[in-house]
């Protein structure tokens, strides 16, 4: 296959509704635009993703604590964060044939070369004039309670950032933390993005992975390069190829209101170097706003030093579904064996969805039992899957494509002498092991260091 530069989208899109990663919402309707339903692999996968994200920037670390705030939230937080007011993008229509939509400052990057550069730009699909842009918020609005009056609007989060700073008083009550300390999220958030797309990419509704950490003012620049760091390390960690990952420092033309730096991490999707995480350094922006508007006094006190101040925050923002993308991309792998194509997802075996798969090669006597016994064993402590089913290049197949690191297969042999074949996902080197020891190899071989083989 090469590298991911010549690998397109439809690719990944056609492997995940194969095998039943991820489907389009509301299919049996014709689809809801830009919204995704992830199928048993993906829920694993992005599970995965997640759990991996808790582990490293909560489990492994003394300064960090877990939330899980409403995604509701009382109105004022949007006024108070300028959301209401700022949360917007600048949307042009086309005012020839077809009345599309679009992003102006995205044209104007397609079209001009900068988001910001004067010139005239026409409408990407059919060269038609495009209108003025107007901004346009990317909140979602409902209304609470029966009666939709104005007074009882609320909005859909657009980040869970928010959710962390009005909790910022709690934690600091009850976690028994002091700056340098952060608070790490995971939940949904939903924009009403103009032009959603590239599948899992840009959707209206997405999970976010947020951590706010509070550091006392002059160590602000030194707590964002470390986090930049630490946050590369991460996907690297986990397989992503160094080559297809960079930190690109935002100019101070692309700063939003409340930043003082920000750092994309980005990541070479099939269309192009494209935003997986930013890191921000957000100064007292949030923590200040929130107690103007609420009236609480959001800072911290040491009790030692005497010293009050209002902590800098620096924003390490993921998104799960961009980062499960960036992973499937990373894998996806096309080679030829045998004369034969085989596609490959060779991901870190710490997010493959399914770790080992039980495979009986024929239903000689006796072997289908061994089979489960061997599976039901396994199951205990990684998820395995077992396969009777079509033939084993079949089932070989499958396996390969949902990224399964290890398949055993039991034959005539395991009944005579008691061992079963291991092969490798990667290497395609299969091994004869007593079946007794199956459990203990698939636990060390799944402890050792992985790093992503060549591609073919
Ligand atoms: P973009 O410029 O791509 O719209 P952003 O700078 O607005 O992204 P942030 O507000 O920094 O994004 O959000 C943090 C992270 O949340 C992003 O890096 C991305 O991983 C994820 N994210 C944001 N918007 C979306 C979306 N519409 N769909 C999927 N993930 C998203």
């Amino acid at each position: 296959m090469g590298d991911s530069k010549e690998l397109t989208l439809d690719e990944i899109v056609a492997l995940c509704k194969r095998r039943g990663f991820i489907f389009q919402s509301s299919e049996i309707y014709g689809g809801l635009g830009s919204t995704y339903d992830y199928g048993h692999y993906g829920v694993l996968l992005k599970n995965n993703v997640k759990a991996e994200w808790w582990r490293a920037v909560v489990q492994e670390r003394d300064d960090m604590v877990a939330l899980d705030a409403a995604i509701l939230m009382h109105p004022r937080t949007w006024e108070a964060s300028g959301h209401l007011e700022g949360f917007t993008d600048p949307l042009v229509q086309c005012l020839g044939d077809c009345k599309r939509r679009w992003r102006e400052d995205h044209v104007r990057e397609e079209q001009l070369g900068a988001e910001d550069a004067e010139g005239e730009i026409v409408c990407p699909n059919c060269s038609g004039e495009l209108s003025d842009p107007m901004q346009f918020n990317l909140m979602f609005k409902t209304h609470m309670g029966p009666v939709a009056e104005s007074g009882s609007e609320v909005y859909l989060r657009p980040e869970t950032a928010q959710g962390i700073f009005v909790n910022f008083k709690n934690v600091l009550q009850f976690a028994r933390k002091k700056p340098p300390f952060g608070i790490a999220q995971i939940g949904k958030s939903f924009r009403n993005e103009i032009t959603p797309g590239n599948f899992i990419f840009r959707t209206r509704e997405f999970e976010q992975m947020e951590i706010e950490f509070f550091v006392p003012p002059a160590e602000a620049p030194e707590w964002h390069q470390k986090w930049m760091e630490d946050r590369m390390s991460w996907y690297t960690e986990l397989g992503i190829r160094p080559d297809n990952l960079r930190l690109r420092e935002h100019g101070s033309d692309e700063l939003s209101h409340y930043s003082s730096a920000t750092s994309d991490i980005e990541y070479l999707f099939p269309m192009g170097w494209s935003e997986l995480e930013g890191v921000a350094n957000r100064g007292d922006y949030d923590l200040t706003k929130h107690a103007e508007f609420s009236g609480e006094k959001l800072e911290y006190f040491d009790q030692q030093s005497g010293d009050r101040y209002v902590p800098y925050v620096i924003e390490p923002s993921a998104g799960a579904d961009r980062a499960t993308l960036a992973f499937l991309v990373d894998a996806y792998d096309v080679e030829e064996v045998e004369g034969r194509e085989r596609t490959v997802l060779r991901i870190h075996p710490r997010l493959a969805p399914v770790k080992v798969a039980v495979l009986p090669l024929v239903s000689k006597e006796g072997m289908p039992e061994r089979a489960r016994e061997i599976h039901q064993q396994l199951r205990q402590v990684v998820p395995a899957e077992f396969d009777e089913g079509g033939s084993i290049g079949k089932r070989y197949r499958r396996q390969d494509e949902i990224g399964t690191p290890y398949c055993l297969t039991i034959d005539g042999q395991t009944i005579e002498d008691g061992t079963v074949t291991l092969r490798d996902r990667d290497t395609l080197e299969q091994t004869r092991i007593p079946a007794d020891d199956v459990v203990s190899e698939i636990e060390r071989r799944l402890g050792e260091p992985w790093s992503p083989p060549a591609r073919s």
